[in-house]
């Protein structure tokens, strides 16, 4: 959060315009000032990131089934159901758990409209790949880039890939607008498409031709997205500071895979993920877990459950398809992650991590 007096001085206007939202003066400052932060020229703000990703789905009229994997927040999944298509589970890689490239093709049928991979943890996938086996069969990609705010790829900004790329702006999020996402796009005429749907399908004052929603970020939201702008670049600094406490406490220990950054191009360090192999570790997932909440220190199973196991699809979909992200899940816990966490708590995390094994 920036201080409390740097965000009264952003929104003291909005008490002499009386203008709070439906795209305002600050909803159109931080569209801009996104745009050049993220290196590009097509952007649109939503109320939150799974807003962009359903209305997304729908402005580039997807159909039939799209690629996906389990391995991600409920959101990615959701968006596609919710727009009444099929999921189509792939399998992830176990070097950095996003979309396995090699085994897209196979999942292709003649119902196959789109693929939506994940950028997961910040980890860019394998977009070369992606974009080639999309061009052969004629599909759309929206990328999931709900983690990698700011990063890039080969010298251009993340957002410049897929048909689509979204973000998610939420209050846990590397960057946050309170609740707030956005789509990034190659052709125009989506960003036309979002802006009506995310207005009711208003197109102009008599005419509303489309079946949209209500999904606009606010005056206050936007204001807020202003301020934490500002201070974002000092903010990822001071996470690349914990990372490198986290490694030089965790590198070298038996049965722990850590993330590795290095891949990335100015990664935003949002995550850090550790994979726990138990017969090498000598505890399991879940006993870290637990003996680190019984330290008050609250740690996340991210990605467990994969989505593929949810309640809401009992009986539709198989996590034995997709073996890797089942084992990955299991295995896998994300431990606390903030800019201004201290050495000294890193200490202790590695500590109570370490303990008892
Ligand atoms: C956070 C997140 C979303 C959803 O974003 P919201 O802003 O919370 O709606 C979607 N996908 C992934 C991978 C996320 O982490």
């Amino acid at each position: 959060m920036p201080t409390l007096s740097e965000y009264m001085e952003e929104i003291s206007d909005i008490w002499d315009s009386r203008w709070m939202t439906n795209m305002g003066y600050h909803y159109k400052k931080l569209t801009e000032e996104l745009e050049e932060y993220l290196k590009t020229e097509n952007l649109t703000l939503l109320v939150n990131g799974h807003a962009a990703l359903e209305l997304s789905i729908q402005a580039l009229g997807l159909k039939g089934e799209v690629i996906t994997t389990p391995f991600t927040f409920a959101s990615t999944t959701h968006a596609i159901v919710r727009n009444g298509l099929e999921p189509v589970f792939c399998d992830i890689n176990a070097d950095d758990y996003t979309i396995d490239v090699t085994k897209i093709e196979k999942l292709i049928t003649d119902k196959t409209t789109a693929i939506l991979p994940v950028h997961v943890y910040g980890n860019i996938c394998d977009i070369e790949a992606i974009s080639d086996v999309a061009k052969k069969y004629g599909l759309k990609v929206i990328y999931d880039a709900a983690h990698s705010f700011g990063e890039s790829y080969k010298g251009k900004g993340i957002a410049e890939y897929g048909d689509v790329s979204i973000f998610s702006f939420h209050a846990t999020k590397v960057f946050n607008t309170i609740e707030g996402g956005a789509a990034a796009y190659k052709d125009a005429n989506i960003g036309a498409e979002l802006r009506k749907l995310m207005n009711f399908g208003i197109k102009d004052e008599e005419r509303i031709d489309g079946v949209g929603c209500n999904a606009k970020m606010n005056e206050f939201s936007a204001a807020m997205g202003v301020c934490n702008l500002r201070h974002v670049s000092v903010e990822i600094d001071k996470r690349k500071k914990v990372v490198e406490r986290y490694l030089e406490r965790l590198s070298g220990i038996k049965g722990l895979k850590l993330p590795n950054y290095s891949r990335i191009e100015n990664p935003n360090y949002g995550y850090f993920p550790v994979v726990i192999d138990e017969r090498y570790f000598g505890k399991n997932r879940n006993k870290v877990f637990d003996d680190l909440k019984n330290k008050n220190i609250y740690t996340r199973k991210y990605f467990y459950p994969l989505t593929n196991t949810f309640e809401c699809f009992r009986g539709k979909y198989n996590s034995k398809s997709t073996p890797v992200a089942e084992q990955i899940s299991q295995r896998v816990i994300c431990l606390p992650m903030y800019a201004d966490l201290n050495e000294a708590d890193i200490d202790r995390v590695a500590n109570a991590l370490l303990e008892g094994r």
